[in-house]
């Protein structure tokens, strides 16, 4: 089931209609929305991509905060997302999502009275803590724990964990996390993810073999994208990729066969491209489906962006989400600083949107040339109708 889930052009076409309202009108509702219900977090892993946001060594930057996002606005900002029709919730950080104590009654909210489709990024460790098990089970379409280690000493050390939150914990979430699926018919996709680092791409094949054992859906390995907060952004060195991490990861796919997924990031885009890093899209068209939802209450840019205040479009401590989102001024001054001033040198390379920002632009061009735009749209609705048969988790670009 897992083999076209991480796809982001098929994933664009498939939504196509949003696509195109965005070209027509120049809005669209958002397809995707991510959602940081905390900022702070039980974990403190170097390689997080919001490091500059709640680690301990962040303290003295402006961007550190470590805000849990009130009930009263996680709810409002849920309500909003219903009315504009969203077709997915990421939820996720920020920090750990799961320590946010009105996030199970957000998740309850959203999939009792919507269809929103919903998934979450989590370490797992709290979900007995907040009794999450069945409200996942009942109203996500995935769950996704962030282990990044194969080994519990390791898991141990570079998560930072206190307490009892550790890597014995995390696998009895998961077992029970599991068990709760399966007893209900398989409901959602339960997966595990790998960030792979120099100090833990050596236990790729152990963390392999644990998960070879538990029923998940998928184990997804991505490389580490490194924030520009830290060793200036700059990324690994390519033959670190290819010399060290890929054959380990030929062994990896042996032994887990189907259930092995790896992130598309497109790493010799660093290497052919080193001024503008496969930047070839003059406009970041994917943020304007897929915003962010800081824990700090404003509506970002995208994930990579969050926590700063110039790459926001309003607080929702001050405006509502339809409020912010309608209003096009404020959004296309963000933009004009992003594309036109600083012409993407505060983005991160590599950034989560890149790939569909690729395919956005592409269309984009595709549709401003065609001569006849509705045969152009019918064509494309076609194309998306095809590819939503043949993706995984159309909605979750
Ligand atoms: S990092 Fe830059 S290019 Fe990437 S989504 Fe954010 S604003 Fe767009």
């Amino acid at each position: 089931m897992a083999s076209k889930i991480f796809n982001p052009k098929a994933k664009i076409l498939a939504n196509a209609d949003r696509v195109l309202d965005f070209f027509e009108y120049g809005v669209a509702a958002p397809i995707l929305v991510e959602i940081d219900p905390s900022n702070a977090c039980n974990h403190g892993c170097y390689f997080c991509i919001s490091s500059y946001i709640h680690l301990p060594e962040s303290v003295d930057l402006k961007t550190f905060d470590r805000s849990i996002m009130t009930r009263n606005v996680l709810l409002d900002v849920c309500r909003d997302l219903i009315d504009l029709n969203t077709r997915a919730i990421n939820w996720t950080g920020g920090g750990e999502p799961t320590i946010n104590p009105a996030l199970k009654e957000a998740i309850e909210f959203v999939g009792e009275t919507s269809d929103i489709k919903m998934g979450i990024f989590t370490n797992g460790t709290l979900l007995d803590k907040y009794d999450l098990f069945d409200t996942f089970v009942d109203h996500m379409t995935w769950v996704r724990f962030s282990v990044d280690a194969g080994r519990e000493e390791t898991y141990n050390s570079v998560r930072r964990v206190k307490g009892g939150q550790n890597w014995k914990k995390m696998l009895s979430n998961l077992s029970k996390l599991i068990k709760t699926n399966n007893e209900k018919g398989k409901k959602i996709d339960i997966g595990v993810g790998f960030v792979i680092t120099p100090d833990t791409y050596t236990e790729i094949v152990d963390f392999a073999k644990v998960f070879a054992e538990y029923d998940v859906d998928y184990c997804q390995f991505k490389p580490e994208i490194v924030n520009r907060e830290r060793e200036d952004g700059q990324q690994r060195e390519q033959e670190f990729w290819y010399n060290e991490v890929e054959p380990l990861l030929e062994e990896a796919k042996s032994i887990l066969g189907s259930k092995f997924q790896i992130n598309g990031y497109k790493l010799s885009d660093l290497e052919e491209d080193p001024d503008l890093y496969g930047r070839s899209y003059e406009k970041c068209l994917g943020s304007q489906i897929q915003p962010c939802v800081g824990a700090d209450g404003h509506v970002y840019v995208c994930t990579n962006h969050r926590g700063y205040e110039e790459y926001s479009y309003g607080s929702l401590y001050e405006k509502s989400f339809l409020d912010i989102w309608g209003n096009m001024q404020k959004r296309r001054e963000v933009m004009h600083r992003i594309e036109e001033e600083e012409c993407f040198s505060n983005c991160t390379q590599l950034c989560k949107p890149h790939e569909s920002n690729k395919a956005m632009w592409k269309l984009y061009n595709e549709y401003n040339e065609s001569e006849d735009k509705e045969l152009y749209k019918n064509d494309l609705l076609q194309l998306g109708d095809i590819q939503k048969k043949e993706i995984t988790h159309p909605e979750f670009i």
